[in-house]
């Protein structure tokens, strides 16, 4: 059975107070409004990880999560967060190579391998981003361009790891625009991906894999993408911001 995960990436937003009580509504919102099975990631900025995780350790379905890792271990590397030390905050999750990380900070696919195993090396699991951007879409080179992001940063995996592992599709032309893909568009990505992993390995682990969607997701669209057949949830930014907002999105997901 595939899991549906929503994740909120809150990205570089809410000072510490502000994000307790956030967590704390959420937390409470879920309980009474959510009888559903899917997984509910809250994926804060790193300061917050540890109180995050521990606030929602008691719900069964709610996790914490991290916004990017190292991949190094430990040393001199000023700045940095290492898979380890975001496990032992707590959390169970990791996103690697959200676009912000790719566009701003360089991050290439061979560098995406290196932190995708530190994360799976320290028993997380890693919500490996990938999308086009508009120019890429227009010069209809979306495949390709997901194509090289997918193999290059996983398929050295083997199957097994390949459990541990979600798959969010974001299209860079929808992040933060309020230009949503179609549920057409997106289920046609979406099946493109669990195929590529189906060649890889096998059906069995393109059958299990998460692949979410990513890009303007509101509680207004969030039910009809989710009817797609390969849509099995939502990293959500934006909208993770408010409580009322990222619960109607989990919400939507029966
Ligand atoms: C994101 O940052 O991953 C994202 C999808 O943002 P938004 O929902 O705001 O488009």
């Amino acid at each position: 059975m595939r899991k549906k995960i929503i994740a909120g990436n809150w990205k570089m937003n809410k000072t510490f107070d502000e994000g307790m009580g956030l967590v704390t509504e959420i937390v409470a919102m879920v309980k009474d409004e959510y009888n559903g099975s899917a997984h509910v990631v809250i994926i804060p900025p790193f300061v917050h990880i540890n109180a995050v995780s521990r606030m929602v350790s008691e719900h069964n379905n709610v996790f914490g999560g991290a916004q990017n890792c190292s991949n190094h271990d430990s040393g001199a590397y000023t700045g940095e967060v290492s898979a380890a030390m975001i496990k032992s905050c707590g959390a169970s999750y990791v996103i690697i190579g959200h676009s912000e990380r790719r566009q701003y900070f360089g991050e290439h696919n061979d560098w995406l391998a290196k932190k995708t195993d530190a994360v799976l090396k320290n028993g997380l699991t890693a919500i490996y981003c990938c999308g086009e951007t508009l120019e890429e879409r227009e010069a209809n080179k979306h495949f390709e361009v997901l194509k090289a992001q997918v193999s290059e940063g996983l398929f050295h995996l083997t199957a097994e790891q390949f459990a541990n592992v979600v798959i969010a599709y974001e299209p860079v032309w929808a992040i933060g625009t309020g230009k949503t893909a179609s549920t057409d568009q997106a289920q046609e990505v979406h099946a493109f991906i669990r195929n590529l992993v189906k060649e890889k390995y096998d059906e069995t682990t393109a059958d299990t894999l998460t692949i979410q969607y990513g890009g303007s997701v509101k509680a207004d669209n969030a039910a009809e993408l989710f009817s797609a057949p390969d849509i099995d949830g939502a990293l959500v930014g934006g909208a993770a911001l408010q409580s009322r907002s990222f619960v109607d999105i989990v919400k939507a997901m029966k």
